[in-house]
């Protein structure tokens, strides 16, 4: 483990973000938008060549929203006219034997009215140009302080956070950084993991794969058709990027075939027509071993994005990541400015690991069906059975931001899940998006922090929020009549987060389908005994709010998970 030479600090930050990749700087916008100011050190002082992420999903657009960012994307981005469909094909010559549209695409359908629909849609943009945007971004904010050429080499626990030594590459100069949090964003060679001595832990063995990003208008590549994102094709993914003639194609090569072989040569070979290719933009090499950190802390120390997981390159979403950034970053903001408490940092780990594990889970179902479809196409299957078989293993369904489950700050009610209105207020999921009657979005609603959205007739969660401010714990009280909520919100009382996941709720269930969800449920929440009794400010006054407080912003180390269903 490299380990910081004995300098002073030269320098002092409440956070360092190492790597200013796209979840580097979301991570840091993340804190500013919470008023934290931090420190990020990049090794490059442009952004890399290679495209690297091609789509963001809506859900990631959402949360990009909440910092205003929302909008730069897009004006960097393909125009949101182009789907992300997914060919599937025999040869390039040979039309495709189904189209699928992407998680993202549906994701969007605007018949949902359930609050499932991100406020967003997805948004198609080259990694490189939602680098080099955010990294704008943050040259110009004032809570970010921005050192580019600045490579990060070593680091150092030691009380009350971190020494991080990092060297300036353009002259050799080293310098000490004392950090009360080091994040780690610095992607999937991630030196801050190598200091951490985490191991990764990969699913099944690792292939060799090798992605080259190269300008083609050869007429065999459909190119300009803004609805074309990705074709299978001979085990070969080909993504165009931008909707113009650049291409990503990312090729398995076999163990007994060195990666080193022309790159040309190689998609020719895995195409089966003779490519016109006449300019190579890059090439590089990876392994497809799916692997997740071990851990995602170390005393002081964070991974976030790629750092904490390795994901293969075509899977086509961020969302991950950017998860990773946003839940990190308004925990990181919460414990700095004295609203989290001692355990919130702890609930990083527990909330994004599994959300790591459970997409990996969904991604390897993805790229064995890939495999499959090559390999029936290699025997020889019939146009109808792969459609058959596509049909029935293609599952883009949308994790839609998942839930936490096993969360030690969600305050979990005994609502079982309906499976028929998988969008509701149960805690532990994202909450419902609606509309409201006059054109707004909730989202746009929320406050910065925490939100209780109050859907009493005459706003009686007022001495809840009157009782976190006073504790200094920042909650914006969200009082709605809006029947478009009320009929998606099914509790009077809801507490968001940040994030905008849902961290508890109170009161009778509410809406149309109110009296019969009540039945068999308790008609409880938070631990307030009759729904129809609860009281918000008796509430407040015997101390049950302030324990639903300690445990949603870690005062309080979290009991067993059930223990905190109506205690
Ligand atoms: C070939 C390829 C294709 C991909 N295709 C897709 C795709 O289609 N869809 C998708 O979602 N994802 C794709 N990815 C992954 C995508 O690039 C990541 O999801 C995304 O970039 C993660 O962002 P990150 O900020 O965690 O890491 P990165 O983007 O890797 O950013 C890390 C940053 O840290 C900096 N850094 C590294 N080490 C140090 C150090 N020691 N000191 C200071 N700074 C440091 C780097 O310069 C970089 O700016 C692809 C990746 C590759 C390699």
């Amino acid at each position: 483990m490299p380990v910081a030479v004995d300098e002073r600090p030269t320098l002092r930050s409440q956070v360092l973000v190492v790597g200013a990749g796209p979840v580097g700087a979301i991570l840091a916008l993340e804190l500013a938008h919470h008023g934290v100011a931090c420190t990020v050190v990049e090794r490059s002082v442009t952004a890399a060549r290679h495209p690297g992420l091609d789509l963001l999903s809506g859900r990631g657009m959402e949360l990009l929203r909440r910092l205003g960012l929302a909008d730069l994307v897009r004006r960097h981005g393909v125009p949101a006219d182009s789907a992300a469909d997914l060919q599937w094909r025999r040869g390039l010559d040979d039309p495709p034997v189904l189209i699928s549209h992407s998680a993202p695409f549906l994701d969007s359908a605007p018949s949902l009215d359930d609050g499932s629909v991100p406020v967003e849609r997805q948004q198609r943009v080259s990694g490189t140009e939602l680098a080099r945007q955010l990294r704008a971004v943050l040259r110009g904010h004032p809570l970010v302080d921005l050192r580019e050429g600045w490579t990060f080499t070593g680091l150092r626990a030691e009380a009350g956070g971190a020494v991080v030594n990092v060297i300036e590459t353009r002259t050799g100069i080293r310098h000490a950084v004392q950090a009360q949090h080091v994040a780690g964003c610095d992607g999937a060679q991630s030196t801050v993991r190598r200091c951490l001595d985490v191991p990764m832990q990969p699913l099944g063995p690792a292939g060799q794969h090798c992605s080259v990003f190269f300008r083609s208008a050869d007429p065999c590549l459909p190119a300009g058709e803004r609805s074309l994102s990705t074709i299978i094709v001979g085990g070969l993914t080909t993504v165009s990027r931008s909707g113009g003639d650049t291409w990503v194609g990312h090729l398995p090569v076999p163990s007994d075939e060195p990666v080193t072989t022309d790159p040309v040569s190689m998609l020719r070979g895995r195409l089966g027509l003779g490519l016109e290719v006449p300019e190579i933009l890059g090439v590089t090499q990876w392994d497809d071993s799916l692997a997740v950190a071990t851990a995602y802390r170390s005393g002081p120390v964070y991974l976030v994005g790629e750092a904490a997981h390795r994901f293969h390159p075509v899977s086509d979403l961020a969302d991950t990541s950017i998860g990773d950034a946003v839940d990190l970053g308004w925990k990181l903001a919460a414990v700095i400015s004295g609203w989290g408490g001692p355990e919130l940092l702890a609930s990083y780990e527990c909330e994004r690991r599994p959300c790591a594990l459970i997409d990996r889970e969904l991604l390897t179902r993805e790229l064995e069906t890939r495999r499959r479809f090559n390999r029936l196409v290699t025997a020889g299957a019939g146009r109808e059975f792969l459609a058959g078989v596509l049909r029935q293993e293609t599952h883009f369904g949308s994790r839609l931001a998942g839930r936490y489950d096993t969360s030690p700050i969600i305050w979990y009610d005994d609502e079982a899940a309906d499976p028929l209105r998988p969008t509701t207020t149960r805690p532990g999921g994202r909450a419902p998006a609606v509309r409201l009657r006059d054109g707004t979005h909730l989202f746009d609603r929320l406050g910065p922090a925490l939100t209780l959205v109050d859907l009493t007739p005459g706003g009686a969660g007022r001495p809840l929020v009157d009782a976190a401010n006073e504790r200094g714990i920042p909650v914006t009280h969200l009082h709605l009549t809006d029947p478009a909520a009320r009929a998606v919100w099914d509790r009077p009382l809801v507490l968001v987060r940040p994030d905008q996941h849902i961290a508890w709720r109170a009161g009778a269930p509410t809406g149309p389908t109110g009296p019969d969800r009540s039945a068999g449920s308790g008609g409880t929440a938070g631990g307030v005994g009759s729904a129809d009794s609860f009281n918000p400010a008796g509430f407040a006054a015997a101390g049950g709010w302030h324990a639903v407080l300690d445990l949603v912003l870690g005062f309080r180390p979290a009991a067993r998970r059930q223990d905190h269903v109506n205690a």
